[in-house]
């Protein structure tokens, strides 16, 4: 049974134009040609930036583009009849819509309230600085563009353990709400404690708060008919929460796929959590993430036969959701870690062509991407990202031939290789990827296939290999790039 095949439909910069939800039903016939089974959306909600938010700065859970809410009615991807059709297309092609759940955090309170908050160390949060006082913050929710439909709970500070400066939103305080003392126990130790992501940040030990999300959660899957759900921001809150609302969920829709994001590169960190969620769902593999970045700056410095140390893949295959880029690490955004244009097709090689994990492939990725923003230096950088050579071929690879029996050739710093070989279905590939000069890599496909003749998927190679009396040939690879070695034959299928 082959694992899932994620697309990430969307980056930071799409236009808002209001027209991702459209273009995700015309191209849910493309992309299960390209064998992806699970598309992941945005936040389908609207943010505190309205028509402008890429989405995870939630202002209201329940306006799914229908209410004249913070300066318009459609969401930056368009409005809620748009966002149920592009699910139902998914669906009528068989790919899973993934729904992105952002509940850490809202944004763009409707009222303000003067409330007992206190300052806060920003390098150890657990250290409370001075005593607490009277200010004025941004705390109450009402949502007066919808008036109560759906639901009428209001937000006010007891639903909130900490709160940004409506003034300076760099600045953030304590609130002393009557639902614990201090900030809420989360798995992340950053900062002393790291409940405090931005925005008004969620109090869970609420139970109005908990009772709350949870009834939005069935309101959402009743609405949405979504079949996977992408946890945004995990290790600011708390798991004991997040069991809950998923064994809610799983009640209601059991088969229900479900991935997180925890942000780090720290192996020991992410098998932590993966026990403390009792396994219940898959985690990105930020550490191979990582690898990917490393590698791609380092050149042929660096030892490919470490690819895989310290991620998630090799750790706990099942629990890793592989991928080379996202939102966050594309150029110019907050966790900018760019894998560089030559390792891009290297490294998805590597996540598309083998037997373990779950890929997600990028949205620029296959479709591309264009736009303007200004870097950490403050100028002003225009960014073109094509669609990465040969993502297209591998992932038809991947649909049509990747079974079988996988042998790896990790054996040279600069060139390793693998091969998958299915006997019953008389297939076989064979990939080759070096980050230093042109080179070739002896592997055995076996004697079923001698004589046969093995051309580059890809087409970055024009040779045709001839495999020898043994089942064994030498598969080329020109230098910093990767060919993948089909059989003749399966090559001509590809695009059937
Ligand atoms: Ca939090």
């Amino acid at each position: 049974m082959l694992n899932n095949t994620l697309i990430q439909f969307f980056h930071w910069y799409l236009p808002n134009d209001g027209t991702l939800w459209n273009k995700v039903a015309e191209q849910a016939d493309y992309l299960s040609h390209l064998g992806i089974t699970m598309a992941w959306l945005p936040p389908a909600y609207k943010p505190c930036e309205g028509g402008a938010g890429v989405g995870y700065g939630v202002y209201d859970l329940y306006d799914l583009g229908e209410f004249d809410q913070k300066g318009s009615v459609a969401t930056k991807y368009g409005n809620r009849d748009q966002y149920l059709k592009a699910i139902q297309a998914l669906k009528d092609h068989h790919i899973k819509p993934m729904a992105d759940i952002v509940l850490n955090h809202k944004c763009g309170g409707d009222e303000t309230e003067t409330i007992k908050v206190q300052d806060v160390d920003p390098n150890n949060r657990n250290n409370l600085l001075g005593e607490p006082y009277d200010r004025e913050v941004m705390s109450r929710f009402t949502f007066p563009g919808r008036q109560g439909k759906y639901s009428d709970f209001i937000w006010d500070f007891t639903c909130f353990s900490g709160i940004d400066d409506f003034n300076d939103y760099s600045k953030f305080y304590y609130i002393h709400n009557e639902h614990g003392e201090g900030w809420e126990d989360v798995e992340s130790k950053e900062f002393g404690n790291f409940d405090y992501l931005l925005g008004a940040d969620v109090e869970f030990r609420n139970p109005h708060v908990k009772a709350e999300l949870n009834k939005w959660g069935k309101w959402y899957l009743e609405t949405a008919k979504f079949e996977g759900m992408r946890f945004d921001a995990v290790k600011h809150f708390s798991t004991t929460f997040l069991k809950e609302f998923i064994w809610i969920m799983k009640e209601q829709y059991p088969d229900m796929y479900i991935i997180a994001e925890y942000w780090t590169y720290n192996l020991e960190e992410l098998l932590h959590y993966l026990e403390s969620i009792e396994y219940s769902f898959k985690l990105f593999d930020a550490p191979l993430h990582n690898n990917f970045y490393t590698a791609s700056m380092q050149g042929n410095e660096y030892d490919l036969r470490q690819i895989f140390d310290g991620s998630l893949l090799q750790a706990q295959p099942h629990f890793a959701i592989t991928f080379v880029e996202n939102h966050d690490t594309q150029p110019l955004q907050s966790l900018e870690s760019p894998v560089d244009f030559w390792f891009k097709p290297l490294g998805y090689a590597l996540i598309l062509l083998r037997e373990q994990g779950d890929p997600c492939v990028f949205y620029p990725t296959i479709f591309g991407a264009e736009y303007e923003d200004k870097g950490k230096d403050g100028a002003d950088h225009h960014v073109i990202l094509a669609p990465v050579h040969g993502v297209y071929e591998m992932l038809l690879v991947r649909k049509k031939y990747n079974h079988g029996m996988l042998k790896d050739y990790f054996d040279h710093p600069n060139t390793i290789g693998w091969v998958r070989v299915n006997e019953e279905t008389h297939t076989a590939f064979a990939v080759v990827i070096s980050n230093g000069y042109n080179s070739y890599k002896a592997m055995e496909v076996g004697s079923v296939f001698a004589n046969h003749q093995f051309v580059d998927a890809l087409k970055s190679r024009e040779d045709e290999i001839t495999i020898d009396e043994n089942g064994w040939a030498n598969f080329p690879v020109n230098d910093q790039s990767v060919a993948v070695w089909v059989l003749k034959e399966m090559r001509d299928e590809l695009e059937n």
